[in-house]
């Protein structure tokens, strides 16, 4: 008996539900004289009403007839039926109440996770604990449950009790199952629904009475963020619609539905679509722009907030180097920029002085206007206290704003790789690689020289950033000077101080009338002035030269090479160690000086002239030989006494086992040409041929030797040039 009487409790008062004529179910239990009455009242538009044991429960059922479409003995139509509770807030509003519910056929089975009563004419094993799941029938009659789903879709958004488009799509979504929720047989449902739901206008527009799919609709939004972007510019340009600001979803159903998240991804692409089409970001405005950039801030603190998983950083930073190649930045002159398209730099007007450099580019105008500088406009705004366009960041909206919008823009504009405008980055993001480029030689001469005059007044400020980023090296290889044959790079060819910066020698007179290239730096240097009254005289431009390689006269350079035959060579008549032995060349360890060979060339090849006007010689070939010589005089022991001894050793030999020491071939060089004069016969000799004119040389020979003139002051000069072997003779050493 008591297992009967447990039966009877099975008798559920949402059976009534489900059977069509019934209204009133009475119960009586004579063991315990108890009796138990539900009722069923049809209220409008599909809801049920059920009471029992005084209490009131009202649902919605929606019924979905079929023709049987498995073969099941004696049944050609069945029905499923899907019943959704609702509670009753008002005489005529509702909401959703989506506890979990059982599955029934007829009585009810077990619970499997689903929000809604699903009751279906289900074959069950003889234990009647569950639905029998190898059942072919049964699986049909699953298979059309999201249909009937979607036919409770439909009357939920008809249904005026539950208010509102946007109230009722939120009621009904809570019943929507979410995948894992849903076990057993019917745990394939969530999937199906969804996708089901998504080709489905299950949800409706913000601001139109309309519904639409979920994939075109997007959420997150605020009115600060429809008015940055209004309706027509997210249609237009991303094809989405605003979901219905009353629509509550969770983050996981918006995302299996497909709806677009409003977000860091959204304004990007937004950004993107504007930059496709001429002239759109120019229409919305520098205002808009930055509008877009705060929020751009904004959608990105909150992502960082809520994300720290490396992979999503690194989306993140992809980004925004998409962002890199869009022409959106408004720059001073009116236009909007890229970043690929050249550096762009804070303006230093605007009213964050503080992240700009002081007024040094004053002094160099021509830098200042090539320089790609962000509209100041960026970071001040009269229109702004209209409440942050984040939902979660909503703090942003009180007096004071403005600042704090400012500050987003520059942090913006900076990740996105806008430069503050310092000396050390202007120099090392503009003036170096503007000079590194070959067109360099090229471009206006007057900015050129500001090029180099910037970089040395940077580099004479202390700055400590250039010791790292390696700004003199950089600046040694790609320097351009302007001289007077026009604007050269330092590290190719050489270039001197003329008489105006500061060198002894008058080399132009030298060199006059032959065919001698000789670059002097340009005098337009001197010109200029330095911010902060720092120095630009002679000697700091000679200092910050020489150290780029500048010289007042010629170099003399190392060279290693292989001498393969030394009786055709320089050293010819030169004894060696190791001279006579076998076959094979030698390695010199040797210094050159071409450009001093050239000099002494032309010189030596000069034909004087006569020039008419004046009747006199201009710069005779006697006097420009007397001027060489003084000049080598003068600087040979700080130029040349160090680099005119060779070292030599046979091919063969181990490297560094040198043999011995011999003259370097410039010497020798030297040495064959006819460039010094003779006191005797006033005409030009090699040096060999002369003797230097001193007390010791005058013993010996008196007033009837060829003794070199002018006089020099350096005896040992001579001790290099002429043959060692007639002082040998002489006794004189
Ligand atoms: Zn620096």
């Amino acid at each position: 008996m008591d297992f009967l009487a447990s039966k009877f409790e099975d008798i559920h008062p949402s059976l009534l539900l489900f059977l069509h004529r019934l209204q009133c179910i009475a119960v009586h239990n004579d063991l315990t004289g108890s009796t138990q009455v539900m009722y069923r009242e049809d209220l409008v538009n599909g809801l049920v009403r059920v009471a029992h044991d005084g209490q009131q429960v009202t649902w919605l059922v929606v019924r979905h007839q079929l023709q049987a479409a498995v073969f099941r003995p004696g049944i050609t139509v069945t029905e499923i039926a899907l019943a959704f509770t609702l509670r009753q807030l008002s005489s005529m509003l509702y909401e959703a109440s989506p506890e979990q519910q059982q599955v029934f056929a007829f009585l009810p089975l077990r619970a499997y996770g689903l929000r809604f009563i699903v009751q279906g004419d289900f074959i069950l094993p003889s234990s009647r604990e569950e639905v029998d799941r190898d059942s072919a029938w049964n699986q049909w009659l699953r298979s059309e449950i999201p249909e009937a789903f979607m036919k409770a879709s439909e009357m939920f958004k008809s249904l005026p009790s539950l208010g509102s488009p946007g109230r009722a799509a939120s009621q009904f979504m809570q019943y929507v199952p979410l995948e894992g929720e849903v076990l057993g047989f019917f745990s394939p449902l969530p999937r199906i629904i969804h996708a089901r739901l998504q080709g489905t206008q299950c949800l409706p527009v913000e601001g139109l009475e309309e519904w639409t799919f979920p994939c075109v609709l997007v959420q997150g939004w605020n009115d600060a963020v429809r008015k940055l972007i209004p309706d027509t510019i997210l249609k237009e340009h991303l094809g989405l619609q605003y979901l219905d600001k009353e629509v509550q979803l969770s983050d996981s159903l918006a995302s299996s539905l497909g709806v677009q998240k409003y977000g860091v991804h959204m304004l990007v692409a937004l950004m993107k679509s504007l930059c496709q089409k001429k002239g759109a970001v120019e229409s919305l405005g520098l205002e808009w722009v930055r509008t877009w950039l705060i929020a751009l801030h904004d959608s990105l603190l909150v992502k960082q907030q809520t994300t720290h998983i490396m992979s999503q950083q690194d989306k993140e930073a992809s980004l925004l180097g998409d962002l890199q190649s869009l022409q959106f930045i408004p720059l001073v002159d009116g236009s909007f920029s890229s970043l690929t398209d050249g550096t762009i730099w804070f303006s230093s007007h605007g009213i964050e002085n503080r992240y700009v450099t002081d007024d040094s580019l004053s002094c160099y105008p021509l830098i200042f206007a090539e320089l790609r500088t962000a509209d100041p406009l960026l970071f001040m705004n009269e229109h702004e206290g209209e409440g942050s366009i984040v939902l979660k960041a909503g703090r942003g909206s009180s007096k004071g704003i403005n600042f704090v919008n400012s500050g987003k823009v520059r942090r913006m504009l900076q990740q996105l790789g806008v430069m503050p405008m310092s000396a050390h980055e202007v120099v090392r993001n503009h003036v170096l690689p503007a000079m590194a480029e070959a067109n360099c030689l090229g471009r206006d001469t007057h900015l050129v020289v500001q090029y180099l005059a910037y970089v040395k007044w940077h580099l004479q400020s202390g700055c400590s950033k250039c010791m790292n980023d390696r700004i003199y090296m950089q600046l040694k290889e790609n320097a351009v000077i302007l001289t007077s044959n026009g604007l050269c790079r330092l590290n190719k060819g050489n270039i001197h101080f003329g008489l105006a910066m500061g060198n002894p020698f008058d080399v132009q007179s030298i060199l006059e009338g032959t065919s001698v290239e000789w670059n002097e730096v340009d005098t337009s240097y001197l010109q200029l002035s330095s911010p902060h009254d720092m120095t630009s005289d002679v000697g700091s431009w000679r200092k910050f030269l020489s150290g780029l390689g500048v010289m007042d006269f010629v170099k003399v350079l190392p060279v290693e090479r292989q001498v393969s035959d030394k009786a055709a060579s320089l050293w010819q008549n030169v004894i060696w160690q190791g001279d006579g032995g076998p076959q094979g060349g030698w390695i010199v360890q040797d210094w050159e000086s071409p450009e001093l060979i050239d000099i002494m060339t032309a010189v030596c090849s000069f034909v004087d002239v006569v020039v008419k006007e004046k009747g006199e010689k201009a710069s005779g070939k006697a006097e420009k030989c007397a001027s060489l010589l003084l000049a080598l005089d003068k600087l040979w022991s700080t130029k040349f006494s160090s680099s005119w001894r060779a070292k030599y050793r046979r091919l063969e030999d181990t490297k560094d086992a040198w043999r011995g020491e011999t003259e370097a071939s410039w010497v020798m060089q030297v040495r064959n040409l006819k460039w010094v004069m003779s006191s005797l016969d006033g005409q030009l000799h090699t040096p060999t041929a002369l003797f230097q004119q001193c007390e010791a040389v005058e013993r010996f020979l008196g007033s009837h030797a060829h003794y070199a003139i002018p006089q020099v002051g350096t005896a040992s000069l001579w001790e290099y040039f002429v043959d060692t072997m007639n002082f040998d003779t002489l006794n004189l050493k």
